[in-house]
């Protein structure tokens, strides 16, 4: 590995660390000012955001330790037969890039993650050192965020969740059958139970903390994984299964689902383009109403295509239950339980507990729901108000047109 500075390996380590989802990503327009021109950038690597507990938002430094690698997996850029440049930082380098960063207020935390060096054992020794350095010998009191390596000792995995607040292992595909085929050296079972030993340890830890106050904390802030889309040929509805039982059986805080970008000197057991952004998008919105609108995944999943199985792009898939279930409207939104109210299209749960407080008081009229909602005209088909009845629209065939989004053209050269 050729001689490189701490910039240069930033560079390439911040750059590969990009592929790994730890905030919910989305689409927008390549912006940038390295040029010299104009302020700011969509697009720079190296500080990703995260929120706490509490709600805010904070910047964390987001690299590898290395983007070298032993294994292949088909759809990762840092794979062994990849022709990338390679950099590695040691523990100390990160540990130092992580101090100095947060002296300078550029970030409140870290998120690290790593090839496979040498061994998985090897590898998780240098990012459980990172953390514990940083945690005991510096006693950094910022959030860490660590990505922990399935094939290691468990004994490794859980001194990462003693220093760290979140760890996170990767289910990388939705099936075992696309895992088998890409990514061949991981191990599906191996994948689940390190999530399922980081589970005990984090409810063991609740246990003891119920028991005496000085027990050692681990993970506070949970365990997460991560899912690409489009990379093998699972359905929506594959993935939407696979997140509900990885919530059941692991309590994960998070599924993040991460599009699969074709990577340079791709594959060719890959597929060329990669899937639209907005099927992310729709992914985290089923994932949403399963986490906070109280749907149960064959019913998320009921919102897909029966013969796809994948969630209608140009409507979110909590309009395209509605859609499909047009029996379980209109819902009296003076009468109705709160379950039904979150049903609503357009409706959130904001709205829906500010409807529950208002109408104790009195009866409520569509003009009042009108201000909780950014469009009533999505609402109408589906909701009765005192004022307020739907005659003939709910029942209407051609009522999708009227609650649909306006489609919008495409910009050329967007
Ligand atoms: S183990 Fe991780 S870094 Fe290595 S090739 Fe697979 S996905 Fe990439």
């Amino acid at each position: 590995m050729a001689q490189l500075d701490t910039r240069e390996k930033l560079a390439i380590l911040a750059d590969a660390a990009k592929y790994d989802a730890s905030c919910a990503s989305s689409g927008t327009a390549k912006r940038d000012s390295r040029d010299g021109k104009g302020i700011g950038s969509t697009e720079g690597m190296g500080i990703c955001h995260a929120y706490a507990p509490d709600g805010r938002c904070i910047s964390l430094l987001k690299i590898l330790l290395t983007n070298s690698c032993i294994f292949d997996c088909h759809y990762c850029i840092n794979r062994k037969s990849s022709n990338v440049r390679r950099a590695r930082f040691t523990a100390q380098e990160v540990v130092n890039l992580t101090l100095a960063f947060y002296r300078r207020n550029y970030i409140e935390g870290l998120f690290l993650s790593s090839g496979i060096i040498r061994s998985s054992d090897y590898t998780m020794e240098q990012i459980v050192e990172v953390a514990r350095s940083l945690r005991e010998d510096h006693d950094f009191r910022g959030y860490i965020h660590l990505k922990t390596i399935p094939d290691a000792d468990p004994e490794l995995v859980r001194l990462a969740g003693v220093h760290a607040d979140r760890v996170s292992i990767n289910v990388e595909l939705p099936t075992v059958g696309g895992l088998r085929r890409l990514a061949p050296e991981k191990d599906a079972s191996r994948i689940e139970g390190a999530m399922a030993d980081v589970k005990t340890a984090i409810d063991d830890r609740k246990d003891a903390a119920k028991r005496y106050r000085s027990a050692p904390g681990f993970a506070p802030a949970g365990q997460s994984t991560q899912m690409i889309v489009g990379a093998d040929a699972a359905t929506d509805r594959d993935i939407v299964g696979r997140a509900a039982t990885l919530y059941d059986r692991f309590r994960l805080r998070r599924v993040y689902y991460s599009a699969f970008s074709p990577i340079p000197d791709a594959s060719a057991v890959l597929p060329l383009q990669r899937p639209p952004l907005l099927r992310e998008h729709r992914l985290y919105q089923s994932d949403w109403l399963m986490r906070f609108y109280d749907y149960r995944p064959d019913e998320v999943a009921a919102a897909a295509d029966e013969a796809t199985g994948m969630l209608p792009l140009d409507i979110d898939p909590k309009l395209a239950w509605a859609l499909k279930f047009r029996q379980h409207f209109p819902v009296d939104v003076n009468r109705a339980p709160r379950e039904m109210l979150l049903r609503v299209p357009g409706l959130g749960v904001k709205a829906v507990d500010r409807i529950i407080a208002t109408r104790r008081w009195r009866r409520l009229r569509l003009e009042d729901i009108a201000r909780l909602t950014v469009s009533i005209a999505k609402l109408r088909p589906f909701l009765i108000a005192a004022d307020w009845r739907p005659v003939g629209l709910s029942d209407r065939a051609d009522v999708a047109p009227l609650v649909k989004p306006r489609a919008r053209q495409l910009e050329l050269f967007a």
